[in-house]
C-alpha cells in the first residue's frame, strides 16, 4: 500500500545553512539551479547571530488557504495534505501567495506560477544533517 507522506521539519538546530534542500528541490523539481525556484526556503531567524529556520507547507487538510483562495481551482488537495498546481487552471494572480498564513507559497515570475510544495521529498535526501523528515500522513 503507498502511503502518503507530508514534509516535515524535524530539528533546525542542526541546519548549518548550506542549502542543500533548496538546491535540491530546484534542481529536481525545477530544473534550474537558482534557490529561488526552491518550494522550501530556508532563512535565518534573528539575524546573523540567531539560528536557521526552515519555510515550507505544513501540509494543511481540510481547508487549505491557499486552495480556498484560488478563484480558478488550480489547487487541488493532495492526498495526505496540502495542494497539487494544475498549471493549465493557474492564471498568476497571486492569491494563494497571499493566502497561506505561512508564507510557503512562492511565486515563479519566470512562469507566472506558484511554487508550491509536491512532498516529494527530495530536500531530506539531500540534507546530512537530519533537519528534515518525512512523516505519514
Ligand atoms: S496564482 Fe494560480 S494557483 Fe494561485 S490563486 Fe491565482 S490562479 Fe490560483
Ligand atoms: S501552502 Fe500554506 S495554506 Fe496551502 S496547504 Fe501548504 S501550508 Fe496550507
Amino acid at each position: 500500500m503507498n502511503i502518503a507522506k507530508i514534509l516535515k521539519v524535524k530539528e533546525m538546530r542542526r541546519c548549518i545553512g548550506c542549502f542543500s534542500c533548496m538546491t535540491s528541490c530546484a534542481v529536481v523539481n525545477r530544473h534550474n539551479h537558482s534557490l529561488a525556484k526552491s518550494a522550501i526556503k530556508i532563512i535565518t531567524s534573528g539575524g546573523l547571530s540567531g539560528s536557521m529556520a526552515a519555510v515550507v507547507c505544513a501540509g494543511c487538510t481540510g481547508v487549505r488557504a491557499c486552495a480556498e483562495a484560488c478563484p480558478t481551482g488550480a489547487l487541488a488537495d493532495r492526498e495526505g495534505g496540502g495542494v497539487t498546481l494544475l498549471p493549465e487552471r493557474c492564471t498568476g494572480c497571486r492569491k494563494c501567495v497571499a493566502a497561506c498564513a505561512l508564507g510557503a507559497v512562492h511565486f515563479d515570475s519566470t512562469t507566472n506560477k506558484p511554487i508550491i510544495c509536491k512532498h516529494c521529498g527530495v530536500c531530506t535526501q539531500f540534507c546530512t544533517h537530519g533537519c528534515l523528515e518525512m512523516e505519514e500522513a
